[in-house]
């Protein structure tokens, strides 16, 4: 498993308008689109590519990049918070398949960070996964990774060739869960944060990221 970590200023700056609690909703949700697109194209810089020869208009052979895999993506949006995010993925993968998962936590107040939380998947549509595809998981918040793991428990079955993992705040309990179970899979995201409260939100993280986005 490798882990992205895409600190380079413009995603920081972005990401900083999300976690400030006076950006507004539209603010917000433009935000998620850029990191989107942003963090699509840093994914592509990592898809396997070919070194082909083509001619130009002036007869001209010159040697140029393929990157295949391009043509085998398909992205998972993890509803609802994903949404924004998955607008911009697809932005940097235009042809992209797309799959659906309607997972909800049972959120509580405990007197101790969650170690794990309930999670009710209500709805499941992926498309036909073959041997080739690249699968992106969207889900901008990985607290306590526990519906992440449900959808990767779903995913990992139908063997793709790749399984990535696109977020914008992991926690870093979360990503140990994952590293534990699913070894093999790459985690890009904006930002590592240290803790989870006892509600099971990120801190300091950007609150509850489908009602920044939605209401
Ligand atoms: N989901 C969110 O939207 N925010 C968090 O901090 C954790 C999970």
């Amino acid at each position: 498993m490798a882990i992205f970590l895409l600190d380079k200023p413009l995603f920081l700056h972005i990401l900083t308008q999300l976690r400030n609690k006076d950006t507004d909703q539209i603010m917000f949700r433009k935000g998620m689109v850029r990191l989107g697109r942003l963090i699509g194209y840093e994914i592509s810089n990592n898809l396997d590519l070919d070194i082909i020869q083509v001619t130009t208009p002036l007869g001209a052979n010159v040697k140029g990049v393929v990157i295949k895999d391009l043509g085998n993506i398909m992205i998972i949006n993890v509803l609802r918070a994903a949404t924004p995010l998955v607008e911009g993925l697809l932005k940097a993968f235009p042809a992209a398949k797309q799959g659906v998962i309607a997972a909800s936590r049972r959120e509580s107040e405990s007197t101790s960070p969650p170690k794990e939380m309930e999670v009710d998947i209500t709805y499941l549509k992926i498309p036909k996964i073959s041997k080739e595809d690249i699968v992106i998981i969207a889900d901008p918040m990985i607290a306590t990774a526990s519906t992440m793991l449900k959808v990767l428990n779903r995913v990992t079955e139908l063997s793709p060739k790749r399984i990535i993992i696109a977020s914008i705040i992991s926690s870093e309990y979360g990503i140990n869960r994952i590293m534990k179970k699913f070894s093999f899979i790459d985690i890009f995201t904006v930002s590592i944060d240290p803790e989870i409260n006892n509600s099971g939100y990120i801190i300091p993280g950007l609150g509850d990221a489908g009602d920044r986005s939605f209401g």
